[in-house]
């Protein structure tokens, strides 16, 4: 293999950068596809107030029913399309089914808030603020303080004084705020003190060491500070257990998300799911 020249390695690799090229082009256009197609599906998962045992809201979480390989989650295909115009498209998409779902349910006597999570690139486009104030318009009976964008903590930092312009301009509109994955960015206090999001989510990694892990409860404590100091709301996610929510009331943080309360849903569970549910605060009385 010594025979081999530097110039056909060279060779080589392009050859295989091609073939990559031409693989991400297709997925693309098979996820572009989909969008088409009507193949993209939301899911729900319900946030608990277990201090008030009442479900509060919910939080959509797409899907892709793929139609060889099942139901494919979010992971596996977004990160492909992050950085192309692709990624609004699907937001855009994601905002409208959120804002009819909204209306449905507000319909039916429902008054929970549900959040959506954009993509920093869609959310950091300049179109952003317009479309969703078109959306809002043709949904009248959709009171906006109902939808709640969710935006990682992480995306938000790279460009603070842009976001926090995007994030006033939503809140005129009514439109909540969400920083997610909270704890995994950099958090800083002067940061937050410039970002006016509504609600802090902390991330799921804190949450499910906190039982065995001294130095994760006591980060969770000091986001539920943090939160507090700056009049904001918290709310915490992966929680896996009742003694995980249990844990978190005790530490101040009373709004719940997670697989312990129950997993991300079609709509057609939704309501029946609500209907039976029974809040670990209830079972704790009723032992
Ligand atoms: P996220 O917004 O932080 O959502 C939480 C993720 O954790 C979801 O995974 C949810 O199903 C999962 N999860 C919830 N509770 C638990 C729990 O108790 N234990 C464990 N192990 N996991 C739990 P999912 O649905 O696969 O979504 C992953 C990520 O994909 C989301 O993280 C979000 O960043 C992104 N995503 C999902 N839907 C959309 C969307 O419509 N648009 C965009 N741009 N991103 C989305
Ligand atoms: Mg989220
Ligand atoms: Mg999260
Ligand atoms: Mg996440």
């Amino acid at each position: 293999q010594a025979k081999i020249s530097g110039r056909n390695k060279f060779h080589l690799f392009d050859a295989q950068k091609d073939e990559e090229v031409r693989t991400r082009h297709n997925q693309r256009a098979r996820i572009r596809e989909a969008l088409l197609k009507d193949e993209f599906e939301l899911y729900y998962q319900p946030k608990l107030n277990i201090r008030e045992g009442r479900i509060i809201g919910m939080e959509a979480l797409i899907r892709w029913n793929h139609p060889e390989r099942g139901v494919v989650g979010p992971m596996e295909f977004l990160p492909l399309v992050e950085y192309s115009n692709l990624i609004i498209d699907i937001g855009n998409w994601v905002i409208h089914q959120a804002l009819q779902q909204l209306s449905e349910w507000l319909a039916r006597g429902h008054r929970w808030v549900l959040s959506v999570n954009i993509a920093a690139r869609h959310f950091q486009h300049s179109d952003f603020l317009e479309n969703l104030r078109a959306d809002l318009a043709r949904f009248p009976d959709v009171p906006p303080q109902y939808l709640e964008i969710e935006i990682l903590e992480s995306a938000a930092i790279q460009d603070i004084q842009h976001v926090r312009e995007i994030m006033l301009a939503c809140q005129n509109l009514g439109v909540r705020f969400a920083l997610d994955d909270f704890g995994t960015g950099y958090s800083s206090l002067s940061y937050l003190k410039r970002l006016p999001a509504d609600i802090l989510k902390i991330d799921q990694s804190f949450v499910r060491d906190m039982l065995d892990d001294q130095d994760d409860l006591a980060l969770i404590g000091a986001i539920v500070g943090l939160a507090s100091a700056f009049r904001r709301e918290v709310i915490a996610e992966g929680v896996e257990s009742a003694e995980h929510g249990i844990a978190l009331m005790h530490l101040g943080c009373d709004l719940l998300q997670g697989y312990g309360i129950a997993r991300p849903m079609p709509v057609s569970q939704v309501e029946s799911w609500v209907q039976h549910y029974v809040p670990p605060v209830l079972w704790q009385q009723r032992a």
